[in-house]
């Protein structure tokens, strides 16, 4: 990905910000949409991995729709010209305007949290005499076995409706007048490896749908929301999941019904290889047992490594000296603000290009401006500059 020229090039901007790689970008969606469409399956791309103009144009270029997890998101999927009857918003705690934004868009789906908030769809659609579509997003109780901050699909967890609601929710739904009935809506979790987590989902799929047909309530739609994940560990080797074994995993073991389609909502998988957060070190200073590289970027930039303990593979552009051991650290006021704790690289000092991989998803659109600096700045390889 970065040969010396382009090295050159990324060493002269300000330093932190992201660099997106936009041809692996298209080959990674290209893949997905063929994929994909081999068996007809339809994918919503997840905002809320990389929300850039320049990604979400992409994705709506190659016919992706759009999952939403907030009013906002939706009004940004909106604006970047998404079909609304391509755009889905799932989420907890949807506030009334959030509804209302999304009766009035006409968007495909609410994939509907709870039963209080099932009755406040059908309160606020009948004010506005529309009818709004749902889909009720189950927890199905399958362990993703991924980091427990990035499950979603437990009993404990605070998503979706639960096995012990399922026959309330049916009566409710029966019941009322203003919204529409269109599927089963599940996302488990996030960064998942172990495709066998899949596998659980779809076969918890096939029997709670028996059950809701059997309440007369036909799933027309049946999304298996996102969560594949991708290799921080190898950028290199693995730059696209294969989606070919995952979208085939689906159609080995979901039982279709005639007329059904199924929907993915896909993030981090479509995004985060093609992302990098290019930094540059400050000082090294001697440690206790390593020696600390302070780079430029920090936890404001990408949270991911403070807040899910996550990994990114962190390699100096600038120097192939023999390799020491440092603790990559950024410059914010936590201990937690740190990239790497004893890690290998090339012998690094002051003004080194530091590349933090893999940071296309959930890395730019969590930056802050914790400690008041600056968001990152974000770069394309199809910028004039390249
Ligand atoms: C976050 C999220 C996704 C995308 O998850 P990835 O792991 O990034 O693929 C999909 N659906 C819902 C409901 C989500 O909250």
């Amino acid at each position: 990905m970065f040969d010396s020229k382009l090295i050159k090039k990324l060493d002269r901007i300000d330093t932190p910000f992201y660099y997106y790689d936009l041809e692996l970008l298209r080959d990674t969606l290209s893949e997905v949409k063929q994929e994909s469409d081999k068996y007809n399956y339809k994918v919503h791309y997840a905002l809320k991995a990389n929300a850039n103009d320049r990604i979400l144009r992409m994705m709506n270029e190659y016919g992706f729709g759009a999952d939403c997890v907030s009013g906002y998101e939706v009004r940004r999927a909106l604006e970047k010209g998404f079909d609304p009857r391509k755009i889905v918003f799932a989420g907890v705690g949807k506030a009334d305007w959030e509804i209302e934004l999304g009766i009035e868009a006409g968007i495909a789906a609410f994939n509907v949290e709870s039963i209080p908030e099932l009755e406040i769809i059908d309160e606020i659609a009948g004010k506005k005499r529309k009818i709004a579509n749902v889909a009720l997003r189950l927890n199905p109780n399958v362990n993703a076995n991924t980091h427990h901050y990035i499950t979603t699909g437990l009993e404990e967890n605070k998503f979706g409706i639960n096995q012990w609601d399922l026959e309330k929710v049916v009566d409710v739904l029966l019941k009322l007048n203003n919204v529409r009935f269109i599927g089963l809506h599940f996302h488990i979790g996030s960064q998942i490896m172990n495709l066998e987590a899949f596998k659980d989902l779809c076969l918890r799929v096939n029997s709670l749908q028996e059950w809701f047909v059997s309440k007369r309530l036909f799933p027309k739609v049946l999304n298996l929301g996102g969560g594949l994940g991708v290799d921080y560990e190898n950028p290199e080797k693995n730059p696209v999941p294969d989606f070919k074994k995952f979208f085939a995993l689906f159609d080995e073991i979901l039982e279709l019904k005639p007329g059904q389609e199924v929907h993915f909502e896909l993030g981090r998988s479509m995004v985060a290889q093609s992302g990098t957060l290019i930094s540059k070190v400050l000082y090294v200073k001697e440690g206790v047992h390593t020696k600390f590289a302070i780079i430029d970027a920090g936890m404001s930039d990408l949270i991911r490594p403070a807040l899910y303990q996550a990994y990114h593979k962190v390699e100096n552009l600038s120097s192939d000296l023999p390799e020491e051991k440092y603790d990559v650290v950024g410059p914010i006021c936590e201990s937690s603000d740190s990239f790497g704790k004893a890690i290998n690289l090339p012998k690094t000092g002051r003004g080194d290009i530091i590349a933090i991989r893999s940071a296309g998803a959930y890395g730019e659109v969590m930056a802050s401006r914790y400690n008041l600096r600056r968001l990152p700045l974000a770069y394309y390889s199809d910028d004039d500059l390249f």
